[in-house]
């Protein structure tokens, strides 16, 4: 199934016939939701590519069966990325994880998919075919149909285009484990431990240069 226009006229075609559909992408989460008992399957996944993307703009308009692992390879070529990274496959498909409102650890920062789509275009359970948002940054006029087929869990239309906003990546990435581990127990309290050393001795450096806030209770592990 690929274009807004034969979608519309798939799914003309099974109001017509008295048909359910039921709208797949990559097919990794079906079972999550309620359960849905459907005709026929709506396949989204062979409707993929990148559509437009400007990097100095930083967005990206991709057709909605494109993967996350795809849009990725696009992006992270010119060091950028989408600020996406929902549990699951890397081959699920960005329609998908948008009607779903899926996200990961990075919405902690970044926000959901809610902040991170500009625009979209959805074929309505009607068959009528309507954009919504735009492709630049600044684009909030009117009701916000994104925000509401986001998370609509395909009940509302078949997300077919989608525009994201891009975020340039970090230049450096370092994580950090803070960890807790109990002195013998006569002591009756626990112990801090750092346990990448580089960074106990950057952050030293940054919160507390002269060394003066307990000084010796951050161990390094042994
Ligand atoms: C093991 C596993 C664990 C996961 N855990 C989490 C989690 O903890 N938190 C989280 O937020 N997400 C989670 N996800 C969800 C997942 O990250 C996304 O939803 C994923 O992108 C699904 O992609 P898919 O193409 O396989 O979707 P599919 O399984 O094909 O579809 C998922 C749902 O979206 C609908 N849909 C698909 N495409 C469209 C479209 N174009 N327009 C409208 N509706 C559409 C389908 O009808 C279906 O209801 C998990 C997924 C898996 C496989």
């Amino acid at each position: 199934m690929r274009g807004d226009d034969v979608i519309a006229a798939a799914i003309r075609d099974a109001i017509t016939n008295h048909v359910t559909l039921r709208i797949v992408g990559c097919g990794t989460w079906l079972d999550a939701g309620a359960p849905v008992t459907a005709d026929a399957y709506l396949t989204l996944k062979e409707d993929s590519g990148i559509i437009a993307y400007v990097p100095d703009d930083l967005t990206v308009t991709a057709r909605a069966g494109t993967t996350l692992r795809e849009l990725a390879e696009t992006l992270g070529a010119n060091d950028q990325w989408i600020a996406l990274d929902p549990e699951g496959d890397d081959d699920a498909t960005l329609g998908a994880t948008v009607a779903t409102c899926s996200y990961g650890p990075a919405a902690a920062l970044f926000g959901t998919p809610r902040d991170q789509v500009l625009g979209m275009t959805v074929v309505l359970g009607t068959g009528d075919v309507i954009h919504a948002g735009g492709r630049v940054v600044k684009n909030v006029a009117g009701f916000d149909l994104t925000r509401l087929m986001i998370g609509a869990w395909g009940t509302l239309g078949v997300i077919t285009e989608i525009t994201f906003r891009v975020r340039s990546r970090a230049m450096r990435k370092d994580s950090m484990a803070h960890m807790r581990r109990p002195f013998p127990a006569s002591y009756g309290f626990r112990e801090p431990i750092i346990v990448n050393p580089r960074l106990s001795a950057a952050l030293k450096q940054r919160f507390d240069p002269a060394g003066i806030l307990n000084p010796g209770i951050m161990r390094e592990p042994q």
